[in-house]
């Protein structure tokens, strides 16, 4: 049996990995420290066999005993909110967490692959957005903690794969959304949700012209799992083209919703890219992948879940408590 360890295994990408390398066969061993994960989304998972999970940081030295066939790298704070309300630790964990999984992948002999993002092409100038493209990020803004990361995570893993020679995998994942994302993450489609079912009004920001292309949560672990098992060690975008304004995304969610919620406008936060949309040519070729699951069927899927979440997750405001920090 393959052993995978999936660091971030609590999140919302995370677990739905562990669901499907478990369905897959494999042992799974799943990491978190829970800063802004959540046990219930693999609490399931407990009673199997092939699941262990351990409570760790891995931005301090990761120790698993026995043998490792894949490392996945999921560990890292991911919408704006929690990133900037937990900076050092955002920078951390693409840092630090990172090179201690590559020094674990090498001693183990095992492949990474490590989740890089979007952002990693900040507020680009080229549209849509190839793996060749460069990037505008400002590195010392305020979504910087996140982006230089993620970039500094590109180029360590990159010197392990050309120096040490280990198997590499690096995935660019544009938004994705769906069933086990935290109603209070601040992510555009659970605040407009969350907005909608409180019977509050919808928050766009800025005049919501900005756009961004959503990839329901599925077609994404598909192509994660394809690329795993590829050979190309360099950036591979992961996304959904298909891509739509914030304005026109919160009248998609009033209809959704089937709620007459008023939409207000509130100010743009720093730095907010103005565009995102994938260019995919590349994961079509390599990997024949593109995404099956359309906006409204994802959007239906994922709004039955938050509607069956209980009210006190509905009304939840505070975030988890990490080492003596409350991260709200
Ligand atoms: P999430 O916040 O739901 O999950 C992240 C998980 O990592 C949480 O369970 C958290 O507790 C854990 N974690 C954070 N720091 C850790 C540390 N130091 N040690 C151990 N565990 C730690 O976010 P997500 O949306 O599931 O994102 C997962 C990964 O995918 C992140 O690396 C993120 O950058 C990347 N990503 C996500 C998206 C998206 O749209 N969801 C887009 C681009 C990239
Ligand atoms: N956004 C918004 N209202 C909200 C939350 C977000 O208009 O209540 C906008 C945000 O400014 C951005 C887009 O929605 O332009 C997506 O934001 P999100 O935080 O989901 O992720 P990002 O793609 O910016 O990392």
């Amino acid at each position: 049996m393959k052993k995978v360890l999936i660091t971030g295994a609590a999140g919302f990408l995370g677990s739905h990995l562990c669901d499907r390398f478990i369905k897959e066969g494999y042992h799974v061993i799943g990491m978190d420290n829970l800063i802004t994960g959540n046990l219930s989304n693999i609490e399931h998972l407990f009673k199997l066999k092939n699941f262990e999970f351990y409570h760790h940081d891995v931005s301090k030295f990761v120790h698993v005993p026995g043998e490792l066939d894949y490392i996945l790298h999921f560990a890292s704070p991911a919408s704006p909110i929690d990133y900037l309300k937990i900076p050092i630790q955002t920078l951390k964990v693409g840092s630090l967490g990172t090179h201690n999984l590559l020094g674990l992948a090498k001693a183990k002999k095992a492949r990474i692959l490590v989740a890089s993002t979007s952002e990693v092409y900040g507020d680009p100038t080229v549209h849509p957005q190839t793996e060749g493209y460069w990037g505008n990020v400002n590195p010392i803004g305020p979504r910087g903690v996140y982006d230089e990361a993620k970039r500094f995570q590109e180029a360590i893993t990159m010197a392990y794969h050309r120096y040490h020679g280990l198997e590499t995998r690096i995935i660019r994942i544009f938004n994705t959304y769906g069933p086990r994302m935290r109603l209070n993450d601040g992510r555009v489609l659970p605040a407009f949700i969350g907005q909608a079912l409180r019977g509050e009004d919808i928050t766009v920001f800025g005049d919501g012209s900005q756009t961004r292309s959503f990839c329901y949560v599925d077609d994404l672990v598909e192509g994660i799992y394809r690329l795993l098992l590829s050979d190309f060690a360099e950036p591979v975008n992961i996304g959904n083209p298909d891509e739509i304004s914030m304005l026109d995304f919160a009248a998609e969610i009033i209809k959704l919703t089937g709620t007459n919620q008023k939409v207000v406008f509130e100010p743009l936060p720093k730095d907010d890219p103005k565009q995102r949309q994938p260019d995919i040519s590349l994961a079509r070729k390599l990997l024949g992948w593109e995404p099956k699951i359309d906006r409204a069927e994802g959007l239906k899927r994922t709004y039955a879940y938050f509607k069956s979440l209980s009210p006190d997750e509905l009304y939840k405001k505070e975030h988890n408590t990490f080492e003596g920090y409350i991260v709200k």
